[in-house]
């Protein structure tokens, strides 16, 4: 039955040419060459190891890890899972994709090039960090920047949280579903009177300090950060800090190849995940503005590869 379904699909198109690329190397992408590669396709995962998911020191919202695991762990556990169904990996960076469907070129920046069917970005996302002494030190560790992902872990901390605006001022209310020791830092950037009125009296029900100034030093043990001096004198004591500041989603290449985004930068997507360009999906973080999950992307994967077979690959 295997072999019977695997020559089908090497059937398809005529010329042979049935292989699914999927650009991005991060849970969201190597779930999808998990499904592709028991579905008998031909996968290649294009990526490099700066996923996201490295940046996880522990997770412990991922099903099926009650005592949690490292992002580096999930990483090579997810490897291990698609390469025993014969996903091929390839590191290097994407510069350019061009072609139709059934006939695409991934372009690689050294001069590598792999011809597609279908093509699936999963390329995600970066985080804006705040502008203190030695930010990627405590990035992941001291400083967090999803308090859904661990904010039960602050549960009762004294927090601070970087951003602007009434950005800021909606992310220090949600961290009041953990603790009701929040501050907000602006860090020299704008005023808390750049917050609307109705936010801000929110904030004091709260009793959520906002504090305008500069960060001078942070102190810190390790990569644990204790409290923030403030350039006008203040020091700020506290358990861990938030970033507020956004994230920048990796979407260029897709752009070049014609695919649409919204006004972030993020890939517009279908229920499948399909984007606005025939053969070409999109899944993780680089499609999801306010829910970047690693179990969000994993599920958007097994649906894409699921949708490409069924609509493109299968007989049935
Ligand atoms: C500090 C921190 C803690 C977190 N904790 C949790 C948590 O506890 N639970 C949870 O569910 N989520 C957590 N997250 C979020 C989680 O990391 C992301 O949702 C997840 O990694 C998204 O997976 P992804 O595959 O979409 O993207 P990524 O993991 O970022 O992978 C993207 C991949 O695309 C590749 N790529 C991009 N552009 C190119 C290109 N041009 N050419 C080749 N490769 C390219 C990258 O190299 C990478 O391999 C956390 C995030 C951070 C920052």
């Amino acid at each position: 039955m295997g072999q019977q379904m695997a020559s089908r699909h090497t059937g398809r198109p005529p010329d042979g040419r049935c292989r699914c690329v999927i650009i991005g190397g991060g849970p969201a992408g190597l779930a999808c060459g998990l499904y592709f590669s028991r579905l008998n396709c031909e996968t290649v995962v294009i990526f490099r190891e700066d996923q996201r998911a490295r940046l996880i020191p522990h997770t412990w919202n991922v099903p099926g890890y009650p005592d949690g695991i490292a992002g580096d762990e999930l990483i090579e556990r997810c490897k291990a899972h698609a390469r025993r169904y014969g996903a091929a990996f390839v590191n290097g960076e994407v510069d350019q994709v061009r072609g139709t469907m059934w006939n695409f070129e991934v372009c690689l920046t050294d001069g590598r090039e792999f011809p597609a069917c279908h093509v699936v970005f999963a390329t995600g996302v970066e985080d804006i960090p705040p502008d203190i002494p030695r930010v990627h030190k405590y990035v992941g560790r001291g400083l967090r920047h999803c308090p859904i992902c661990d904010g039960y872990e602050a549960n009762g901390q004294r927090l601070a949280i970087f951003g602007t605006g009434n950005r800021v001022a909606r992310h220090a209310l949600y961290l009041t579903t953990f603790t009701d020791r929040v501050t907000i830092l602006l860090n020299g950037q704008g005023s808390p009177d750049d917050i609307d009125p109705a936010l801000r009296e929110d904030l004091a029900r709260y009793g959520i300090r906002c504090l305008p100034a500069r960060v001078a030093e942070v102190l810190d043990e390790g990569s644990e950060i204790r409290g923030f001096l403030l350039e006008d004198g203040t020091l700020l004591e506290v358990d861990r800090a938030y970033s507020a500041l956004g994230i920048r989603p990796r979407s260029e290449v897709a752009q070049r190849l014609g695919v649409a985004v919204d006004e972030r930068g993020f890939i517009k997507v279908d229920a499948y995940g399909a984007t606005n360009v025939e053969g070409v999906y999109a899944v993780g973080d680089v499609v999801n503005a306010d829910y970047s999950q690693v179990v969000i992307g994993m599920g958007q994967a097994a649906t894409a590869a699921i949708h490409i077979h069924a609509r493109y690959l299968s007989e049935g």
